[in-house]
């Protein structure tokens, strides 16, 4: 099985990378894939060029087996979609195998909002990676088109359209909060791996008063 995790990445901290490790060890994934995506640019905010997000991600899942990262939504211009990305994805890998979209209770809660979400259910399943404890949201309007899978082995037997709710560590760490730090000229040691941390200070990312264009 492969999993997949969009995301901005801007930067790739411990609050992605722990919680896909979870995922994957649990799931027993062949593969996990980042999938870094465009920033929408908006006024004022540093946003890391799509390269150095790439390469920050590069860094962060150095070594570790299985995890990989995708650049498909940066090699195309523009904003990418989730749906395109999962058709993209299906093409390659063929309509047998299964293909877990990774996402955080927030996301799914409001998954109805996606651009054509109706479409994911014939293309992947999707991992709900939730906070142990927090309660399943019954009502979601995603449920009404896919099943939930109560074992990992019903998301082995189809290839798409089940949603397993995983309960993972959750760490409360934010890109934004990590860019608030650096441009407060205080150290984010400590809640990213010191690979991307040493990369930030290389290229002076997210300093106070800089600005880095896509
Ligand atoms: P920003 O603060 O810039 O909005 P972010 O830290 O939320 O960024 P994204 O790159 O937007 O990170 O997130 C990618 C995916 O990872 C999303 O599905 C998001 O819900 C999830 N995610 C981000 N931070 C955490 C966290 N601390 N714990 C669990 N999931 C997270």
């Amino acid at each position: 099985m492969i999993g997949v995790l969009g995301g901005t990445f801007d930067p790739i901290h411990f609050g992605h990378l722990r919680p896909a490790l979870e995922v994957h060890e649990c799931l027993g994934l062949r593969e996990l894939r980042f999938i870094p995506s465009h920033v929408p640019p908006h006024r004022g905010a540093p946003v890391a060029a799509a390269g150095h997000r790439l390469a920050m991600v590069e860094r962060a899942i150095a070594g570790v087996p299985g995890f990989t990262v995708d650049s498909r939504e940066l090699d195309r211009p523009g904003p990418s979609y989730t749906v395109d990305t999962l058709r993209s994805l299906r093409n390659e890998i063929g309509s047998d195998g299964p293909l877990l979209l990774i996402m955080g209770l927030d996301a799914f809660a409001s998954l109805d909002t996606w651009h054509r979400w109706r479409e994911i259910p014939e293309l992947a399943h999707i991992v709900v990676a939730r906070r142990p404890g927090s309660s399943i949201p019954e009502h979601a309007a995603y449920l009404e088109l896919a099943a939930v899978a109560e074992s990992r082995s019903a998301l082995e037997d189809r290839a798409s359209g089940l949603v397993f709710f995983q309960s993972v560590t959750q760490l409360d760490i934010s890109a934004t909060g990590i860019r608030e730090y650096l441009q407060a000229g205080r150290s984010p040691r400590f809640l990213l791996p010191d690979s991307v941390r040493r990369y930030i200070n290389e290229h002076d990312l997210y300093q106070p008063d800089t600005e880095d264009p896509q």
